[in-house]
């Protein structure tokens, strides 16, 4: 089945406070959708053939609503219903149960460390780990399909290859671990939050050995093709879906258009390497940090 998604940010608010964050100070300013807005999002939807929408934020399970916006979304008839959290809120069997019950069949938890001493550093929540870990556990319990997110980091970078152990351990049904995107908070720190990418490698591509070798769907994002040599296969961008994003104030038609001729680059040497065509490049605060020279233009598969 063609997934057709859309992406809805119900909410900005959050309990915790990620250095990483994306979505910057958004909090600030806008705290939440509501819900004739959301519910109008899911029609139009519909209406573009969706058929698979993702509640995000922000942390989508504060949103006061949030049950109904699932029932809403079952009774429109979308077959994935994702949400995209941190999990911390999962760790209540209980409020799973009934997002369970209302119809989404998708858990997207974000794990950024092995242990607390990483996770709740780079979250600057205290607790958050044990949560999240507890939220994905019940997530599974529930069967509900499981697919984590890592954003790396200079601080988590070499602990990449002890959190795929833990996921495996956790036997999540995918995992992705995403170039952290240096814009919102990410961008205030981008002093120290930022690896460069050819450190990064050696650890990344053991912790993708290890998801492998247990038969786990893994994927890297915001990771060119000139540093994946051997893992082609786990490049997210070939696979991620097309689709609107309805943001804070605004909405975004086709974002993986919008990723690949705005959010993302590529320089004139790329016009040489074979995969100049289905690559998106770095995103372009990269090679503002630290240029070019670590991307060198593939010329033969
Ligand atoms: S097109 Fe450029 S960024 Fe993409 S893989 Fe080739 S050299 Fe790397």
């Amino acid at each position: 089945m063609i997934r057709k998604k859309i992406d809805i940010k119900i909410t900005f608010n959050c309990n915790n406070k990620c250095d990483f964050c994306a979505q910057g100070a958004k909090r600030t300013f806008i705290e939440r959708k509501t819900k004739s807005e959301v519910i109008k999002a899911l029609k139009d939807g519909i209406k573009s053939q969706a058929n698979s929408v993702v509640f995000t934020g922000g942390e989508p399970t504060l949103h006061p609503d949030l049950i109904e916006l699932i029932k809403e979304a079952k009774r429109l008839k979308y077959e994935y219903i994702q949400l995209q959290t941190n999990g911390r809120t999962l760790s209540d069997m209980s409020f799973l149960k009934k997002i369970k019950s209302a119809g989404a069949n998708e858990i997207s938890p974000a794990l950024h460390g092995s242990k607390p001493e990483i996770h709740d550093k780079l979250t600057n929540a205290d607790n958050s780990f044990n949560q999240t870990i507890k939220g994905i556990i019940n997530s599974k319990k529930l069967g509900l399909y499981v697919l984590t997110n890592t954003v790396i980091t200079s601080l988590n970078y070499k602990d990449l290859p002890q959190i795929a152990k833990l996921l495996t351990y956790l036997k999540v049904d995918q995992f992705q671990f995403a170039f952290v995107h240096i814009i919102g908070t990410a961008w205030e720190k981008r002093e120290w939050i930022v690896p460069k990418k050819s450190k990064v490698m050696p650890y990344l591509k053991k912790a993708l050995d290890i998801g492998i070798s247990k038969g786990i769907k893994c994927y890297t994002e915001a990771i060119p093709y000139c540093f994946m040599k051997g893992y082609e296969e786990c490049v997210a961008e070939k696979i991620i879906p097309d689709g609107p994003v309805v943001d804070a104030e605004v909405f975004v038609e086709n974002y993986g258009e919008y990723r690949r001729n705005e959010g993302k680059l590529k320089h004139k040497k790329c016009k040489k390497c074979v995969y100049f065509k289905i690559c998106e490049g770095p995103w372009r605060e990269y090679p503002e940090i630290f240029g070019w020279d670590e991307f060198k233009p593939v010329i033969t598969k």
